[in-house]
């Protein structure tokens, strides 16, 4: 039974791992960190849930003692002095927190030489499926077959298309030894001419409250595939999180990522 530590336990993806840690009995939920703000709040309660005596803590080095796992959901500026504090406690780490620069991501690397590091923009386990779908079908059936994309989100959504799409079209382009930059559309509009065999579509749908979905095409003259991931709940983070604290306790030093966690190859 691995002790996981959570930090930024109370925050979205923080409660959100609560909820899912006490549906099963491995890994379980042994100590909560956030800011001093919210120390001693029952974590159970923040999320939802009833008391489970877990209180969060603010003073990291005593909240580590006696861990098997770290998840890190926070914010860059939290993550790498937090990071820093872990070094030489031989505690593997899951790091769902994004947006880190270059120094970041160098606290991680470094992280990774010590102890087990998973580090993913994106612990879906759908996802990294999808990509992993996307990317064999599009190099088995490279000729022939016209590769699209069409992603949907809520109409709150500022950015397109989606980082998710980029990298689905990105993983297919590299499949196909394309280079996705010289080969991108993101949609069509006018007299655009016929499509050329390289050209990878992108189109945004916006509306409502869609969670999030990613359909790739791969169009050919008869017959078609459609590989569609669709999301109807942000849990979905939080439970490939779960999944990868309980793959990475045991695993040699190194920097890990949700492609490993499912034994994929990394397309
Ligand atoms: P949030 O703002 O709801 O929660 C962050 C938590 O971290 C808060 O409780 C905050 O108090 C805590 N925190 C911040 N600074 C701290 C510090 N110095 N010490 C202790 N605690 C501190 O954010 P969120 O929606 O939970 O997202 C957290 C991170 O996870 C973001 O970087 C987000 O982009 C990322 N995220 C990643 C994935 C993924 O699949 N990799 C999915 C969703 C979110």
């Amino acid at each position: 039974m691995a002790r996981v530590a959570m930090h930024g336990a109370a925050g979205r993806m923080g409660l959100s791992i609560t909820r899912i840690l006490a549906e099963g009995t491995d890994p379980v939920l042994a100590k909560a960190i956030d800011r001093a703000a919210v120390a001693g709040k029952d974590v159970g309660l923040l999320a939802g849930l009833s008391a489970n005596g877990v209180l969060v803590e603010s003073d990291v080095d005593a909240a580590l003692e006696g861990v098997d796992v770290v998840i890190d959901f926070t914010h860059p500026t939290a993550s790498v002095p937090f990071f820093e504090k872990l070094a030489g406690k031989g505690i593997p780490v899951v790091v769902g927190t994004t947006g880190f620069e270059a120094e970041g991501r160098a606290a991680i690397a470094k992280l990774g030489q010590t102890v087990p590091v998973v580090f993913a923009p994106n612990y879906s386990q759908g996802v990294t499926m999808l990509f992993a779908l996307a990317a064999q079908a599009a190099a088995l059936m490279n000729r022939g077959f016209d590769a699209e994309i069409v992603e949907l989100h809520h109409r709150l959504k500022v950015d397109s298309p989606s980082g998710t799409g980029v990298k689905l079209a990105e993983v297919v382009q590299r499949a196909r030894g394309l280079d996705y930059e010289k080969t991108k559309i993101h949609g069509r509009s006018g007299q655009v001419g016929a499509r050329t065999d390289d050209e990878i579509g992108v189109v945004a749908v916006r509306g409502g409250d869609i969670v999030g979905e990613h359909t790739l095409y791969l169009a050919g003259m008869g017959e078609r595939i459609e590989i569609t991931h669709r999301a109807t709940d942000r849990q979905i983070f939080a439970r490939g999180a779960v999944r990868a604290a309980g793959w990475v306790v045991g695993k040699a030093p190194g920097v890990y990522d949700m492609f490993d966690v499912m034994g994929l190859e990394r397309p």
